[in-house]
C-alpha cells in the first residue's frame, strides 16, 4: 500500500513529544521550523499517486502497488530504479533532501544479511529482520537511522560514566526490553521510526553487552523525546533564503527515557557480535543514495556558477572555463562512481544485490571530502555579491529600490529581479548558515571521514595490487599469501 501525503501527516499526530527553542510542539505538521520538509515528504507520498509519477515511483506485486524507493535490490534494474526515482523527486522538489526513508531503509536490509548472525542468538530476531523489511514495503513507512549517541567522556568505560551516555538495556519484561540513552538523528521528528543501534565497539567484553542492542523504535511511543535544534525555516524570509526555508531536514537529540521495545521490534540484544556485525554493513546498501544526492548538490553549484558566469559575461574565460570543469570534473567523479558500482554489482550473502563495495565507498570519500574544495570553487565563481548583495525588501522599497535595479540589471536580458534571485540562491548553497549546516551534515551524518576510510579499506581487495608487485617487483614466495 502506499500512502498519501495526508495520511503520512496524520501518523504524525500520535501525540509525539518535541521540543524546540524551549517550547514543546503541539502539531509537527503545522510548526513552521517543521512544515516546510514535513510538505516536501508528503509531496514524495503524493507524487507516488500522481498520474505523472506512478509508473517511474511504483510497481505491482500480488496485485499491491508498492514504492521503488523501499524495494530490497535483486536486480541492476533495481539501482537504475532508484537512481530515476530520486531524479524524479529532486526535479520536482527544486533541491536536494536527504534523510526522507530511501537512504536509511538499506541499513535494515543489510541486517537481511546477517540472518545468521542473528538466529545464532534468537531465530526469532532473524525473522524480525525479515518482517520489518516486508513491513516498511507494505506500509509505506519513513524510517530514519539512530546511531550516534552522545558517547560522554570516551576515555571512561561506560559503565564508569552516567550509563545514559550509551543506549543500552536497562530491564528485560514480558513484553520486551527497557532502554535507555539518547540518540542524535536527523528527520526523526517527522519520521515514523527508526533503526536504533550502537556506534561504539569498545564495550566488547561480555559485562557491557547491555549495549549492544539493535532495535526498531517508534517516534511516537511513550518515552521518546525530540529535543530539536533551531530550525532554519522561516528565520528569514524565503525570497532571502529559497534553499533554507524550504529543505532544512531538522536534527534532534532522541531522548528515550525508559522506553519499552516490544519482542517483535528487536534485532538484537545482548549480542555483541551482532552489534559488531551491523558495524562493518550498516552502510552497504544506504551509502548509495547518500552519494546520489551530491550529485545533485554539485548540479545546483555547477548551476548557480554557470548562470552567474553567463549573467555577467565571464564565461568566456579561459580561466573561468577551468573553474567549470573542475566542478563537472567533480560531478562526474559522483556519476561514475554510482554508475561502476551498479555495473559491478554483487550478490550479497543474503541474496540482495550491493552496489560494488569498494567502489561505492571510494566514491564516498570522493564525494564528501571533495565538497567543501568545490564549494569554494563555485563560491569564487559567483564572487563577493553572494554575501553583499542587500535583501529582497530593498529591491522594492520605495528610496533604495530603483538603485538596486539600476546596479543590478546587465543588460536587456538580465533584469535585476533574476541577478538578485540567483544571487540568493548561490548565497543560500553556500555561504548561508543553512550551507554551513549542510556541508557539516554531507560531512558527519553518514559517519565521519575516517569511518568512511575504514570502510574503503575493509572492502577493497588489495590482493591484485600485492600480486601485481610481487611478479613486477620479482619477489620470492617467502614473503607470505597476498590475502
Ligand atoms: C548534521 C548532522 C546530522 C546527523 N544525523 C544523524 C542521524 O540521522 N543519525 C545518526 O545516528 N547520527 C547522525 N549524526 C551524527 C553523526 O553520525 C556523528 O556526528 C558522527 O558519527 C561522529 O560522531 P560524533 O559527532 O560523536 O564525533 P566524534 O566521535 O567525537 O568524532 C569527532 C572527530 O574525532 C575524530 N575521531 C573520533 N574517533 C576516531 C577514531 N576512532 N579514529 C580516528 N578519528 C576519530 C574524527 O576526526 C571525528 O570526525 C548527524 C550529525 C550531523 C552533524
Amino acid at each position: 500500500m502506499i500512502r498519501t501525503g495526508d495520511e503520512y501527516r496524520a501518523g504524525l499526530r500520535d501525540g509525539r513529544e518535541i521540543w524546540i527553542d524551549g517550547e514543546r510542539v503541539s502539531d509537527v505538521t503545522k510548526h513552521p521550523a517543521f512544515k516546510p520538509i514535513v510538505d516536501i515528504r508528503s509531496r514524495m507520498y503524493d507524487m507516488q499517486h500522481d498520474a505523472k509519477y506512478k509508473d517511474r515511483l511504483t510497481y505491482q506485486e500480488n496485485g499491491e502497488t508498492l514504492t521503488k524507493f523501499y524495494k530490497p535490490p535483486r536486480e541492476k534494474q533495481d539501482w537504475n530504479d532508484k537512481v530515476d526515482i530520486v531524479d524524479a523527486v529532486m526535479k520536482d522538489i527544486g533541491g536536494v533532501v536527504t534523510r526522507v526513508g530511501d537512504e536509511t531503509i538499506g541499513e535494515v536490509w543489510s541486517l537481511m544479511d546477517g540472518r545468521d548472525v542473528l538466529a545464532e542468538f534468537n531465530p526469532e530476531f532473524a525473522n524480525n529482520v525479515d518482517r520489518h523489511v516486508a513491513r516498511v514495503l507494505a506500509e509505506d513507512i519513513f524510517h530514519v537511522s539512530a546511531n550516534t549517541d552522545p558517547k560522554g567522556d570516551r576515555s571512561r568505560a561506560p559503565k564508569d560514566q552516567d550509563p545514559d551516555m550509551l543506549v543500552h538495556v536497562t530491564k528485560e519484561t514480558d513484553a520486551g526490553i527497557i532502554i535507555r540513552g539518547a540518540k542524535y538523528e536527523t528527520a526523526a521528528a517527522y519520521a515514523d521510526q527508526a533503526f536504533l543501534k550502537p556506534t561504539v565497539g569498545a564495550w566488547t567484553n561480555e559485562e557491557l553487552s547491555d549495549y549492544a542492542v539493535g532495535c526498531i523504535v517508534k517516534m511516537g511511543a511513550p518515552g521518546v523525546k525530540h529535543i530539536c535544534r533551531s530550525g532554519f525555516a522561516g528565520k528569514n524570509s524565503p525570497a532571502d533564503y529559497p534553499l533554507a526555508n524550504k529543505f532544512d531536514e531538522v536534527e534532534a537529540l532522541v531522548v528515550f527515557d525508559d522506553v519499552l521495545i516490544p519482542w517483535e521490534d528487536i534485532f538484537f540484544y545482548r549480542h555483541t557480535k551482532a552489534a559488531q556485525f551491523i558495524r562493518s554493513t550498516l552502510h552497504r546498501y544506504s551509502a548509495f543514495p547518500y552519494v546520489l544526492r551530491l550529485l545533485y548538490v554539485a548540479d545546483m553549484m555547477i548551476g548557480a556558477a554557470m548562470w552567474n558566469a553567463k549573467q555577467t559575461g565571464l564565461e568566456k574565460l579561459q580561466s573561468v572555463k577551468e573553474k567549470l570543469a573542475d566542478l563537472v570534473c567533480y560531478r562526474e567523479g559522483i556519476n561514475a562512481h554510482l554508475t561502476a558500482s551498479i555495473a559491478m554489482a554483487e550478490k550479497s550473502p543474503g541474496g540482495l544485490l550491493m552496489p560494488q563495495q569498494s567502489m561505492l565507498y571510494a566514491g564516498r570519500v570522493f564525494a564528501c571530502s571533495q565538497l567543501p574544495a568545490m564549494m569554494h570553487i563555485a563560491r569564487e565563481l559567483c564572487g563577493g555579491q553572494i554575501c553583499i548583495t542587500p535583501n529582497a525588501a530593498s529591491f522594492k522599497a520605495e528610496g533604495s529600490g530603483d538603485w538596486l535595479k539600476k546596479f543590478y540589471t546587465l543588460n536587456e536580458k538580465w533584469e535585476s529581479e533574476d541577478r538578485r534571485k540567483l544571487l540568493a540562491f548561490a548565497r543560500d548553497l553556500l555561504n548561508s548558515d543553512y550551507a554551513g549546516h549542510r556541508l557539516t551534515f554531507v560531512q558527519f551524518a553518514q559517519a565521519p571521514h575516517f569511518n568512511h576510510l575504514a570502510a574503503v579499506y575493509g572492502s577493497f581487495d588489495f590482493s591484485g595490487p600485492l600480486d601485481f608487485v610481487r611478479k613486477a617487483a620479482d619477489l620470492s614466495d617467502r614473503i607470505g599469501s597476498s590475502k
